[in-house]
């Protein structure tokens, strides 16, 4: 409420006010002051309380905000007056049912008909005229609307209700319509608009709820904060209240809840200090703050080439509305007031601040000079909502009661003068410098983050680097650590060869000084003679100290004499012994010599038996193939007296003492020896004791050893006998044996020796494993030597001999073992076969034969044998052959072999 006090802006606003000149007085005067209804003033056509929210609305925010930037004193904007009738109450309806109501409204002219007696009435005219018909919804959009919007563009706003308890001002401004949405009062309605306007992120509301009673201001958001004070702001007249309780209120439910809080606190309170709610006063107070968007601030001198770092820098622009709600204490008459119990001070004291805020309008109505704003906390807390910058809509509420027909008129009054208040509305509009400071200290915010993080990169990425670097540093270091020592390496091997040669450098000059030495030696060892001269001389001293001792010793020893003497004779005693068991060998060597002479005598004794029984010595017995058979047959004629004779004697002798008789000196002993062991080697179960007692080697020895032609003719028997286990023919090869028995063969000069060495070769010669053998160490080549004799018994063995060969190799042939031509044709045996083939001696007959045949089985030999003549014995042996087998053989063979039909066919020989 601006104070009569001539400044400048109240200047301004009384001036505007001021007769009825002035355009905006002339269209926003009040139509009617007086109380003459024949001259009403019925200017206005329009709705003034809606004209001036149009009028507001058209020119914002444009023409607003320019204003504002050129004239700061605002724009004018006269208190919006509306009248509201309350409907009759059930009490009204039963007593003043015979009367009619004290006022009746003409809502179509805006006018309001105060009956002053039956017959007489005074009009009064209003911004608007709401009946008792009027619902929630209109009054809000009347009376409440235009302010709510002026609030949220930057205005400052006032809606107050006036009037005498129970009328309807806290039904207009404070119903909650909880009932029903239908009933909710101004309070909810303008902050369900407020709210459904401001965008949360950017804007606030903010509210305080507060009740003024005989000038106490309580808190009814915070209760115990009763005396709350007020402050004004010397410069700009703004009335601010730091102690008050200020809520956010972000939706609709909240402020609901405020709404009911402030309520309950308010009953709570009224109930303290024994009042009750029509004797004070209710103020909501709804601070808008909205910033401007899209928008430069009206003041910016801003020439468009800013950079977007200045626009950053530029404070947003904010708006702040405030609106004020006030719910009037109840406007009936002071001197009617001593009927509720309290004096007429108190009464007085109750209604100071609503009669001086009656003065106040008064004198801003009459254009005062003096507006006693000063008075009551109420005029000091509206002093911008009477003659100040807000929007003011005032609502008087009204009953229809004749009863109440003073209060009623007086609450007319009261409006009427209302009316005439004009205000100039100013654009609350800033720049939000907190706002700015704060999203500045966001960004700086950001950017110390953005910069940690850029340092944060930038450190990893330094260590990175250094790890990098650390990495390639250990590798190079690596690498030189292994030069080096590959360096090294090379260096202690160039170093060691140096050494080597050194040291062998070092041996020549050793050796060089070698000679030197000798000559040092040598005088050395004269010093050494000259010690040791010494030396003599002390040994000499010191044996003459010995010799005494000795003397000493000397009598002892002969204490001892005694005792040796003893001993003497213990030793003669022995050699007596020892000489006896000398005398018992040689009696034991005599006794063998004397068993092998027996040994020799008997088998001696045998042998003449023997020839005795032949009829005669010198007498080769014939048809025998082997000296086996024959050992055989001899013992097979010996009696079985002779046989056991020999079997007691290798018995009592043993076998091991008669071969080592095979070594004897004695050469007639080695005779005995061999005979015995021959005999010994026809007895099969003997054969294999003998070689396992080393017989076998021992003859072998023997054969090479002796030049004596009986013991080869006897050993080479003795062998042939054994060669006739496959296991001794091996061993009979290995100990070179096929050598042994060529050579004994070559001296030989008795056909005997030969025929045993034949017999053994053709012995060895039926054995396949030893073929190759055989004949690479010459036992073909032997036999063929041997049949130079060409004693019968001889060339039979040899024959065998051959036959077994060919039986062998043949199987091997057919086996595929062996390839090529028969080595017997190799050695040159063929032309000896085929001139024997027809021997007569059966024996070398038969195996010649047999060998042919063998020969022709393999198609390889077949040519030599057609050069060899060998196909008209083949031809004879198929015919004549006595042996039915053999004579098949060769007749198949013939038959089936290539080359031998050819040379029959070239031979004409009809086959
Ligand atoms: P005040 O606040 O002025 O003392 P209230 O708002 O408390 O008056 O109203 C008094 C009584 O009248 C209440 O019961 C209320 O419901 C009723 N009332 C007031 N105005 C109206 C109206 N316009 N329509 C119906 N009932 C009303
Ligand atoms: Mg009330």
């Amino acid at each position: 409420m601006a104070s009569g006090g001539g400044n400048n802006r109240n200047g301004t606003h009384r001036n505007s006010l001021k007769g009825t000149t002035t355009t905006s007085t002339a269209t926003d005067k009040p139509l009617s002051v007086n109380s003459n209804p024949s001259k009403p003033a019925f200017k206005n056509k329009s709705s003034p309380l809606t004209g001036a929210s149009s009028g507001l609305r058209k020119s914002s925010p444009g023409s607003l905000g320019g204003g504002a930037a050129k004239d700061d004193a605002g724009v004018p904007g006269r208190v919006r007056v509306a009248v509201r009738l309350r409907p009759r109450n059930a009490e009204e309806s039963v007593a003043d049912a015979d009367f009619a109501d004290c006022v009746e409204l003409q809502p179509e002219l805006k006018r309001l008909k105060l009956r002053k007696n039956n017959w007489d009435t005074d009009t009064y005219e209003f911004d608007e005229v709401l009946t008792e018909f009027a619902s929630q919804k209109r009054v809000y959009e009347v009376v409440a609307k235009p302010v709510v919007e002026g609030v949220l563009d930057g205005y400052n706003g006032t809606i107050m209700a006036y009037g005498q308890t129970g009328t309807g001002k806290t039904y207009t401004l404070g119903r909650l319509g909880e009932e029903d949405t239908a009933n909710r009062g101004i309070m909810v309605r303008a902050m369900e608009d407020i709210l459904a306007e401001v965008s949360p992120e950017i804007d606030s509301v903010l509210v305080s709820y507060l009740q003024l009673y005989m000038e106490s201001l309580q808190d009814l958001l915070g209760p115990t904060n009763d005396n709350i004070s007020i402050v004004e702001e010397p410069k700009s007249g703004d009335v601010s209240l730091p102690g008050a309780t200020l809520v956010e209120i972000r939706d609709q439910q909240s402020f609901l809840e405020l709404l009911r809080l402030g309520e309950a606190h308010r009953h709570a309170a009224n109930t303290k200090l024994n009042t009750e709610s029509s004797r004070s006063h209710a103020l909501l107070m709804v601070h808008v703050k909205r910033t401007v968007k899209g928008r430069e601030p009206a003041h910016s001198s801003d020439n468009g080439n800013s950079t977007s770092m200045a626009r950053s820098l530029r404070p947003p622009l904010v708006r702040k509305g405030k609106l004020v709600v006030v719910d009037l204490a109840g406007s009936e008459r002071i001197d009617k007031s001593g009927s509720d119990g309290h004096t007429r001070e108190e009464a007085k004291s109750i209604n100071l601040s609503l009669s001086a805020l009656g003065k106040c309008i008064n004198a801003l109505a009459e254009n005062s000079a003096h507006v006693p704003v000063r008075d009551s906390k109420l005029t000091r807390l509206l002093r911008d909502s009477f003659g100040g910058t807000a929007r003011t809509s005032l609502v008087i509420t009204v009953g229809p009661s004749p009863r109440h027909r003073g209060e009623t008129a007086s609450t007319i009054m009261f409006g009427q003068r209302a009316m005439k208040v004009e205000n100039m509305l100013k654009l609350k509009e800033e720049f939000d410098y907190k706002s700015l400071a704060r999203r500045l200290d966001i960004q700086l915010d950001k950017l110390i983050m953005e910069h940690e993080r850029k340092q944060k990169a930038f450190e990893v990425e330094i260590e990175r680097i250094t790890a990098e670097a650390q990495n390639r540093i250990s590798e190079a270091e690596r690498n030189y650590a292994d030069a080096v020592e590959k360096e090294r390496l090379k260096y202690q091997k160039d170093y060691m060869e140096s050494i080597k040669k050194l040291e062998e450098k070092w041996m020549m000059n050793q050796q060089n000084q070698g000679n030197e030495r000798k000559e040092q030696m040598v005088h050395i060892a004269e010093e050494v003679a000259e010690v040791k001269k010494l030396l003599s001389k002390e040994t000499s001293l010191r044996k003459a100290a010995e010799e005494e001792v000795d003397n000493l010793k000397s009598q002892l020893a002969q204490l001892k004499m005694s005792e040796a003497l003893a001993n003497s004779e213990i030793l003669k005693l022995r050699k007596m012994v020892e000489d006896e068991v000398c005398q018992k060998e040689k009696l034991e060597g005599e006794i063998s010599m004397l068993q092998s002479q027996l040994l020799h005598l008997s088998f001696e004794a045998d042998e003449t038996r023997k020839r005795l029984d032949r009829g005669g010595p010198g007498k080769v017995p014939g048809g025998l193939d082997s000296p086996v058979s024959q050992v055989r047959s001899q013992l097979k004629g010996s009696g079985n007296g002779e046989k056991a004779s020999v079997a007691k004697l290798f018995e009592q002798v043993g076998l091991q003492k008669i071969l080592s008789l095979l070594e004897a000196e004695d050469a007639d002993v080695r005779i005995h020896a061999v005979k015995v062991v021959a005999n010994l080697a026809a007895e099969e179960t003997n054969q294999q004791k003998i070689v396992e007692a080393g017989g076998l080697k021992s003859l072998l020895m023997l054969l090479g050893s002796s030049e004596d032609e009986t013991i080869h003719r006897v050993a080479a028997g003795a062998i042939a006998n054994l060669a006739m286990n496959e296991k001794n023919q091996e061993l009979i090869m290995s100990q070179g044996g096929i050598s042994l028995l060529s050579t004994t063969a070559s001296h030989a000069k008795d056909p005997q020796t030969l025929r045993m060495v034949a017999g053994a070769i053709a012995n060895l010669c039926g054995n396949d494993k030893l073929q190759t053998k055989l004949r690479g160490e010459g036992g073909i080549k032997a036999l063929l030597e041997i049949v130079k004799c060409g004693h019968p018994d001889v060339l039979a063995q040899v024959a065998r001999g051959i036959a077994n060969f060919a039986k062998c190799e043949s199987r091997a042939s057919t086996q595929g073992s062996k390839t090529g031509r028969s080595l017997l044709i190799e050695d040159g045996a063929l032309p000896w076969i085929v001139q024997n083939a027809n021997s007569d001696a059966s024996p070398i007959r038969r195996h010649t034969e047999l060998a042919l045949c063998h020969l022709a089985q393999h198609e390889v030999n077949a040519k030599d044998m057609i050069s060899e003549g060998a196909l008209w014995e083949l031809v004879r042996i198929s015919q004549d052959c006595p042996r039915e087998d053999i004579r098949t053989l060769a007749h198949r063979t013939l038959a089936s072999s290539p080359d031998f039909i050819a040379g029959l066919k070239r031979l004409r020989i009809d086959y």
